[in-house]
């Protein structure tokens, strides 16, 4: 992996060079397998747009393999129905079965809604982006094993994972920084396994290639990210990544390193299926249920 210098490549050539990064990406982390059924999530957004968009190309080559897309609608007023719009347009173009879930058929209550009960709560804590994650993640592997997937592909892309791996040390949770990896391990029958291929490309790589390839995404941010500690992770890590190009790589590259000795000292944790809703979970009742539960949507 090498970070993007800024060579002098035409537009076509750069964006074979982010494909072929990405098939590298794959093929280095085992992330696919030739008859795969892969499920994308995609948000509408410029990174899983794109993601769907290499690989669908991708795909092609393996004529056994699968692919689809799911898209979470987390129900936030005046920003998903664009960005499901758009997530639909792609998938029409490029011929891929699309399915749709929302919040509302999964947790009977909108992100809206979750946010306005946490706000009536004195001793709330958490943000909206920490509801979101943790009922997101609970969505798209549900949706992905009721699809029949056995891939659930994340376009987390080498920006967002620094800013996890920067956020777990600030947090004060650092032994959570080995399960940031290109590809979960399958521990439950019940979790699909989630591979991340756009991991080793940084945002403006994705964002260039989808200026260049025209591709149409949602460029609105989401309402409540401004509430989010990672965003002044991320301002810290582009200014460090301006003044002294490759920081973001060295630290994705440290944390490899670093993984396997954070992973012999971490717990082993046992899965168990959650009291309320059978899902896997290392308590007796999911973080997903306890959440809603405290909120009393449960
Ligand atoms: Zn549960």
């Amino acid at each position: 992996m090498r970070p993007y210098s800024g060579e002098k490549l035409c537009g076509r050539c750069f964006c074979k060079s982010i494909e072929e990064k990405v098939r590298a990406t794959i093929s280095k982390y085992e992330m696919l397998k030739h008859d795969d059924k892969i499920i994308i999530g995609v948000s509408g957004g410029k990174d899983s747009v794109t993601l769907l968009h290499i690989l669908t190309k991708i795909e092609r080559d393996f004529p056994k393999a699968s692919l689809s897309a799911v898209t979470v609608d987390e129900g936030i007023r005046g920003y998903r129905d664009e960005a499901l719009k758009i997530a639909e347009k792609n998938c029409q173009k490029l011929d891929v079965e699309h399915v749709v879930v929302s919040f509302k058929e999964m947790y009977g209550a909108e992100l809206d809604e979750i946010v306005n009960k946490t706000q009536q709560k004195e001793d709330n804590q958490l943000t909206p982006c920490s509801y979101c994650g943790v009922l997101r993640r609970k969505t798209l592997n549900t949706t992905a094993r009721e699809a029949g997937a056995n891939k659930l592909a994340t376009a987390h892309n080498l920006d967002d994972e620094t800013q996890t791996m920067i956020l777990n040390i600030i947090h004060g949770d650092p032994l959570r920084i080995a399960r940031v990896k290109p590809v979960l391990p399958i521990i439950h029958p019940k979790l699909i396994q989630r591979v991340k291929p756009l991991c080793e490309v940084l945002e403006r790589e994705v964002a260039f290639y989808a200026h260049l390839r025209k591709i149409e995404f949602h460029g609105v941010p989401c309402p409540y990210a401004g509430a989010a500690l990672r965003n002044d992770v991320r301002n810290m890590l582009n200014r460090m990544d301006r003044r002294h190009a490759g920081t973001k790589y060295t630290i994705f590259r440290s944390m490899e390193r670093l993984r396997p000795a954070l992973e012999a000292l971490g717990k082993k944790e046992e899965l168990r299926e959650c009291k309320i809703c059978s899902e896997p979970t290392v308590a007796e009742i999911c973080k997903p249920c306890q959440m809603l539960k405290e909120l009393h949507v449960l």
